[in-house]
């Protein structure tokens, strides 16, 4: 994993949050500096840390927490979006279009991982399909050709070069003709160990000359907070439209080079984790900050609120519904259930093998919700335990007590009822169902037969 220590201290930071007992301005402040404290470590410009950790205060002191999550998982959820929103947000792929060739030009300074980075994308692309061909013109070190020769050799993909030339555009005219043969060129430029007067020269007249479709900044990770300057300088040379990071793999300073190079507004479409060519890895901000925090996938996590029912109860409700042995008691677990995660649908899909059947129940089935499952609550609360267990007793002279009892009208009773022998009946026909087609010929028998609302 890359940023190992941020992460290590992002996960103790929100390890600290789930143990704590509430939520307040304390909690806030502690989890504020705990957060300054791991970026500035791992090289986060200072301006940007508080600009970014000032956001999450706002947010978690003045924004009320949703319905259907707990005070800490919002204060979670908080961190995470403002840490994706900070690297760019939304994935963000090159799209290669249909024009032959498609051209990717990659600057950089020396020793960033340009030519090895030529590979690795190289690589990705024949991986899905793409007809590729390197050009070489890196023409000041003639190491930078063998290099870029090589790789292109390792994946079997042709290299245009010519190590005789010392003028760049002449090598590019010379193989002008055959690049359309390819999908995707991928050029490789000279480095030098800082941008130039000559090497902005060379790349302006490049980038006119050429026209690439993409030009991607390589810098390593290591160069921490300086790519801020480098993004800028190779920005005004010749509009950078992406940045790979390499290098990840080699330091915990990430976070200068990660967030430095926003400021040309080119998003990170790479990383390198690694020397080797399959050491390259889309970048996507959701599921970076995800790792980071050490959630896997920490939006579906949030999602799903699993604390609301445990999912064994959940699976056992479901198990009970579909062999028609439920009760009331049942039915109000059920009713609190979709209350806090949501639709019986959601329910469904926490119990193997009914996650099919939910496109069979009835939609009004699915999503009783909001002031009536309140009202049948209070009904279901006036309910004794042997009506509870045996709705069948209830008959009117009850269903007048209990309305009388929960504050509501015998019209909801009532309708609880019929929703309650609804479902019963429903649960038995999933039972007896053998196989898809029983079960369609089931519901069209049933359909039109829920009341309103159901
Ligand atoms: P260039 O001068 O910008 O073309 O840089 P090179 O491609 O020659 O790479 C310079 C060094 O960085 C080489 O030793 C590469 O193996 C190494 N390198 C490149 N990318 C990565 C990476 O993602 N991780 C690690 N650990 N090393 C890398
Ligand atoms: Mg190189």
């Amino acid at each position: 994993m890359v940023l190992d220590k941020l992460s290590n201290s992002l996960k103790e930071t929100l390890k600290k949050i789930a143990r704590a007992v509430l939520v307040d301005e304390k909690l806030i402040d502690e989890l504020i500096r705990d957060i300054q404290r791991a970026l500035l470590q791992a090289d986060v410009n200072v301006k940007l840390v508080f600009e970014l950790t000032k956001e999450i205060k706002n947010r978690a002191l003045k924004e009320k927490t949703p319905k259907n999550i707990s005070q800490k998982e919002y204060l979670i959820r908080i961190v995470y979006e403002e840490l994706v929103k900070f690297l760019g947000e939304e994935k963000s792929e090159i799209k290669i279009t249909k024009k032959k060739p498609f051209k990717i030009m990659m600057v950089g300074t020396f020793g960033n991982g340009k030519t090895t980075t030529i590979g690795k994308l190289a690589k990705y692309y024949s991986k899905r399909g793409y007809k590729i061909a390197t050009l070489a013109l890196d023409i000041h070190r003639p190491a930078a050709i063998d290099q870029l020769e090589q790789l292109s050799k390792q994946l079997n993909i042709q290299c245009f070069s010519e190590k005789k030339e010392k003028d760049p555009i002449k090598i590019y005219k010379k193989f002008e003709k055959e690049y359309k043969n390819y999908d995707i060129l991928i050029i490789d430029t000279a480095g030098r160990h800082a941008l130039d007067k000559e090497l902005i020269k060379e790349l302006k007249d490049l980038n006119s000359k050429i026209k690439p479709d993409e030009n991607l900044l390589v810098i390593s990770a290591d160069i921490g907070q300086v790519s801020r300057d480098l993004a800028t300088k190779f920005h005004e040379t010749v509009g950078i439209t992406g940045i790979i990071v390499t290098r990840m793999d080699g330091t915990g300073k990430a976070g200068g080079s990660l967030t430095g190079a926003a400021v040309t507004k080119a998003h990170i479409k790479f990383i390198g984790t690694g020397e080797k060519l399959e050491d390259l890895e889309e970048f996507n901000p959701k599921g970076f900050v995800s790792r980071l925090l050490g959630m896997g996938d920490l939006e579906a996590l949030l999602e799903k609120t699993k604390d609301a029912i445990s999912e064994e109860r959940a699976q056992d409700l479901g198990k009970r519904f579909l062999e028609g042995e439920f009760n009331f008691l049942d039915l109000y677990e059920q009713l609190e259930a979709m209350n806090k995660i949501g639709p019986l649908d959601k329910i469904m899909e926490l119990i193997p093998g009914a996650s099919g059947m939910k496109d069979k129940l009835p939609k009004e089935m699915l999503q009783v919700q909001g002031d009536k499952l309140k009202r049948w609550k209070y009904v279901m609360q006036s309910m004794t335990k042997q009506e509870l267990e045996n709705p069948d007793v209830i008959d009117n002279s009850r269903m007048q007590r209990i309305a009388k009892g929960s504050g509501t009208n015998v019209s909801d009773v009532r309708e609880l009822l019929k929703q309650y022998k609804m479902a019963k009946k429903f649960s038995k026909v999933m039972k007896g169902a053998d196989g898809e087609q029983d079960i369609n010929k089931m519901m069209k028998k049933l359909k039109g037969k829920f009341p309103k609302g159901f």
